[in-house]
């Protein structure tokens, strides 16, 4: 995707994090956007932010684990903007602890979020863009879906999430090579980020059955403590991630590891199992 201007960017998890860093970006490059959240306080501050830098904004409350609220937040862009051109579903939750110790609450949590969230997003948007592909000849679209580094390496104690995000790296590629197959004008990336401080890793306390007050859970110990570590060696920066991730989708690069040569040793063998694996045509 080479052209940014005056086109429709959507945003799940828009409200904090990367999902701002790539409001704050797109709309500094001109777009239209869509930001979708499940923090009303926090979707409205950062429309009325993005609205004083001049940029067109729907910012609407959507919970990404039900099919039917991204089927709305679909429909209200297309209501408001006419098309949707870049889509970025990265709406996550993390979770931590022993793998036999996570509930099924927290299982359904993060499954629910970060590979549920993804799914609809991909199907509802994909259908979306190949509409409107249909009726405009110059259409060009891509979908970034955000996994993690979780996703292709597995750290101990984070169970729940790398099997959240092993899967969204599959529905990627699965995505990449169906759109190449059918010459479709909608590219396809999955951003694998090792850890950054943002909201995630910061904290764990904002599932909905979080009574408040209460204590933390055994999984949100255990992911507090480990994304505490995570934040005090963090060398890279929310925005940085979001910089790294539009110079990638001009580029057409399907793998994003969005903080380049940062992190030595990782960095290398996620390269590594990327170059055995790189979406193809493996038969
Ligand atoms: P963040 O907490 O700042 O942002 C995530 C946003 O998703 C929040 O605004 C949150 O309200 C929203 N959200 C949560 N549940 C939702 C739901 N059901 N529906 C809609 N929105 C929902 O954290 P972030 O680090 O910016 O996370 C963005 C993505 O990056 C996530 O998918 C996360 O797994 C991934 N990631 C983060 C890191 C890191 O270290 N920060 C590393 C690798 C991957």
């Amino acid at each position: 995707m080479k052209v940014f201007k005056d086109r429709v960017a959507v945003i799940t998890g828009g409200a904090s994090g990367f999902g701002r860093e790539f409001a704050i970006i797109g709309a500094r490059l001109g777009m239209k956007l869509v930001l979708a959240d499940v923090q009303q306080d926090a979707l409205d501050k950062a429309r009325v932010e993005l609205e004083a830098q001049g940029a067109q904004v729907l910012a609407m409350r959507c919970d990404v684990r039900h099919a039917e609220e991204v089927q709305a937040l679909a429909d209200a862009t297309m209501e408001k903007f006419g098309a949707v051109h870049l889509v970025f579903n990265n709406a996550g939750v993390g979770s931590g602890g022993l793998i036999w110790e996570n509930t099924q609450a927290d299982w359904d949590w993060v499954i629910g979020v970060n590979l549920w969230g993804v799914i609809h997003g991909v199907r509802i948007f994909t259908n979306l863009m190949l509409e409107c592909a249909r009726k405009d000849p110059q259409f060009e679209g891509h979908i970034v879906n955000t996994a993690s580094m979780a996703g292709l390496l597995n750290a101990p104690t984070m169970g729940v999430y790398n099997v959240s995000k092993h899967a969204v790296v599959s529905l990627s590629e699965s995505l990449y090579q169906d759109l190449k197959l059918v010459e479709a004008p909608i590219g396809a990336s999955v951003l694998c980020p090792y850890f950054v401080p943002t909201g995630i890793s910061q904290s764990h306390r904002n599932r909905p059955d979080d009574v408040p007050g209460s204590a933390p859970t055994a999984s949100q110990r255990a992911a507090q403590t480990m994304s505490d570590k995570a934040v005090n060696s963090g060398k890279v920066t929310a925005e940085e991630v979001a910089e790294n991730t539009f110079k990638a989708i001009a580029d057409e690069q399907f793998y994003i590891f969005s903080h380049p040569g940062a992190l030595g040793n990782v960095q290398e063998r996620m390269e590594d199992i990327v170059l055995q694996r790189n979406p193809g045509d493996p038969y």
